[in-house]
């Protein structure tokens, strides 16, 4: 198709201190509304790429699930008629071989593909000695950074060497604001592993409503991604799948406009000078906390020994629940999140235990 390079353009966008945007429809619905779509995302002047699923894995059986091989046709067409490259799905090689025939060399995978290794190898090797190819792979729905990372691995194994990642959030059986957790660690875990590998991230089904995008696409720009896939189309209340997710082509562009770009380094010598004296008051304080951390350690060994000596047990649930209602207070007064002082909380008890444990059994 185009002779569009995801790396290319990336690192031609980074200089513009731009983001890669992808969007489009979450389903290819009739030709109509793919090519409508696509014309008005390109109007829009924000869209790198055109995206549409085609093949729809749906939670639910009696679900709309996608128009099937034709829908290819469609996004092609669009694609040449906006001069938008264009991308969709795939979820097995019947998938792969049909879209490689249609002239795709963008492909990506979905969230409940990239959790079956078995699958994600079938797609690989559908793969393997085609040139000129990108894979998007896409979280998997449980939060399970090394199947991520496998599935990248299947793909670079098979010779594929253009994969990224989009980070769509994981499913979560107590998720409130979100339809999926984005729980920002894993994709932040992931980058580490492969600081080549661009990172996507993907707030339509992050939030699984529009009042959030804006707020969640800051947080990924902010986290240095290199770019957003957002869903929109024409009639986002009509849409036949995730309508309560999807914008406007005119809406997307806006939210584009609205993102505020932050430099990652900065030139002027004296803010430099200040941001370096700043970091190492943090590294100072950082050592402090270290130390105290320690000293209490030292205290938790003299209770273990005490413990011992008494025959008590390591775990005392009055205390356990005294320690969790002083730290709540603390929260509140210190004005931290009640969620990091849980995690600060659990972390510390852990290692006492742990501490307490290696006394009182040796
Ligand atoms: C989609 O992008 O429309 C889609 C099905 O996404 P996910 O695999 O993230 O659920
Ligand atoms: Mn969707």
């Amino acid at each position: 198709m185009g002779d569009f390079f995801f790396e290319e353009e990336i690192m031609k966008l980074r200089e513009m201190q731009r983001p890669i945007i992808i969007s489009g429809p979450c389903s290819a619905e009739t030709e109509d509304q793919v090519i409508e779509t696509a014309k008005l995302l390109k109007a829009t002047g924000k869209v790198n790429i055109l995206r549409a699923g085609i093949w729809k894995p749906r939670t639910r059986p009696d679900s709309f699930e996608g128009v099937g091989e034709v829908g290819l046709e469609w996004l092609v067409n669009a694609g040449k008629e906006t001069d938008l490259p264009v991308i969709t799905e795939v979820a097995n090689s019947s998938h792969v071989e049909k879209a490689l025939k249609a002239g795709f060399d963008r492909l990506w995978i979905g969230a409940r593909t990239s959790v079956n290794p078995f699958t994600v190898q079938e797609i690989a090797d559908s793969l393997k000695g085609v040139d000129n190819i990108e894979v998007l792979i896409k979280n998997p729905i449980n939060p399970d950074v090394n199947l991520w990372i496998g599935a990248i691995e299947r793909f670079y194994r098979a010779g594929i060497n253009e994969v990224h990642a989009i980070h769509r959030g994981f499913s979560s059986f107590k998720s409130d604001k979100y339809r999926n957790e984005p729980m920002w660690e894993i994709p932040l875990a992931l980058k580490r592993v492969f600081p080549e590998v661009k990172l996507i991230c993907d707030p339509s089904h992050i939030c699984g409503r529009r009042d959030i995008l804006l707020e969640v696409s800051q947080k990924a720009i902010d986290l240095i991604y290199d770019g957003l896939m957002i869903e929109s189309h024409l009639n986002p209340d009509e849409a036949w799948s995730d309508a309560k997710q999807q914008i406007l082509p005119s809406d997307l562009g806006e939210l584009v406009s609205r993102l505020v770009l932050r430099n990652e380094q900065v030139d002027d010598p004296v803010f430099t000078k200040n941001l370096s004296e700043l970091r190492q008051k943090i590294d100072e304080i950082d050592r402090d906390l270290m130390k105290l951390i320690a000293s209490r350690m030292e205290i938790t060994n003299e209770v273990g020994r005490f413990k011992k000596k008494n025959n008590m047990t390591i775990l005392q649930p009055e205390r356990w629940a005294q320690i969790k209602h002083l730290h709540q207070e603390m929260s509140k007064e210190f004005a931290l999140s009640d969620k990091f002082v849980e995690k600060y909380l659990s972390a510390i008890h852990q290692e006492s235990i742990r501490h307490q444990t290696k006394i009182m059994n040796g």
